[in-house]
């Protein structure tokens, strides 16, 4: 692997500090575009055909026209990942509205900017091994504005806000309610909880993303034999859950031991979390459940 990462902007590999954007990008000034969080293990880029299509989807809900085929999509993400010599690597996919004026009109932005990024590892909680403690945070989703759920905008504030609570409360992560107060999902993941062996997680009609990690994790689960319900969750159930974890394309499957204070179970990493974590590491390697590079 060269010294430097290498950067895809529209067709071009710039080096990782020449890798930059204008400030009139309506991505930069509005957050008007879509985004995707890719891992390869091995040499298999894991699920790129679903986060390929939820790419395509996201940008045809907000009208902006990816300038390329999803065909040509997969084979820029496995190109820029071959020219960075990347066989296990993290990458963020994004395609922004493009550069426009200083107004909103997304007429004014002529061609999209595609952009992505490949690096080695990504990590987002150093206390996976342990368990991780969250915080419930007000910040709600919403799932009325599509933007902060089905659509895979690159409109974050309110994630960002609820990871502010959770560094202010001095844990790893914060969990979100919505407008109705039921469990909803963490800043950037989906959530889980574990009852007397049947796995729940809430649906998308709380506002949580209908994650991949999620979809991988529930078919792992009933491939194993466990009960897993889609179902509102209150505060109340996951105080008193005898497991809680997190899934997450970057965060994969993070055991959560504590919850405002509350020890969840034991405050350990419990045994059908550990068990699942086990599977999935073997899954994302598996090449039918990817695209080779
Ligand atoms: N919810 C939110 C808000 C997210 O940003 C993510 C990360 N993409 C997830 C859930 C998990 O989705 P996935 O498993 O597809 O990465």
């Amino acid at each position: 692997m060269g010294e430097e990462l290498l950067v895809y902007i529209n067709g071009e590999y710039h080096p990782k500090p020449e890798a930059k954007v204008s400030v009139y990008d309506h991505g930069f000034l509005y957050g008007d575009g879509v985004f995707e969080g890719i891992r390869a293990y091995d040499g298999v880029v894991f699920k790129l055909k679903e986060h390929i299509d939820r790419l395509y989807h996201s940008a045809n809900t907000i009208m902006l026209d990816i300038p390329m085929t999803k065909e040509e999509m997969i084979n820029a993400v496995l190109e820029t990942l071959r020219r960075n010599g990347l066989r296990t690597a993290y990458v963020r996919l994004i395609v922004t509205r493009g550069v426009g004026d200083l107004g909103l009109d997304p007429r004014k932005c002529k061609r999209p900017t595609v952009i992505i990024i490949a690096e080695p590892t990504i990590v987002v909680h150093e206390a996976k091994e342990r368990g991780l403690k969250a915080v419930i945070t007000w910040v709600r989703r919403d799932p009325v504005d599509t933007t902060s759920h089905e659509v895979k905008s690159m409109n974050y504030l309110n994630s960002i806000l609820a990871k502010i609570e959770a560094n202010i409360a001095n844990v790893d992560e914060a969990i979100l309610l919505d407008k109705h107060g039921f469990v909803c999902e963490g800043s950037g993941q989906n959530i889980f909880i574990v009852k007397d062996g049947v796995i729940t997680t809430p649906p998308p009609s709380t506002g949580a993303l209908l994650g991949i990690t999620r979809n991988t994790i529930i078919k792992i689960a009933e491939k194993l034999g466990y009960k897993v319900v889609e179902r509102n969750v209150t505060p109340h159930e996951l105080f008193n859950a005898d497991e809680v974890f997190l899934t997450g394309t970057a965060t994969e499957i993070a055991p959560v031991v504590e919850v405002n204070r509350r020890k969840i179970g034991e405050g350990e990493i419990g045994p059908i979390t550990k068990r699942l974590m086990e599977e999935f590491d073997k899954v994302v390697r598996d090449p039918k459940e990817g695209i080779l590079i």
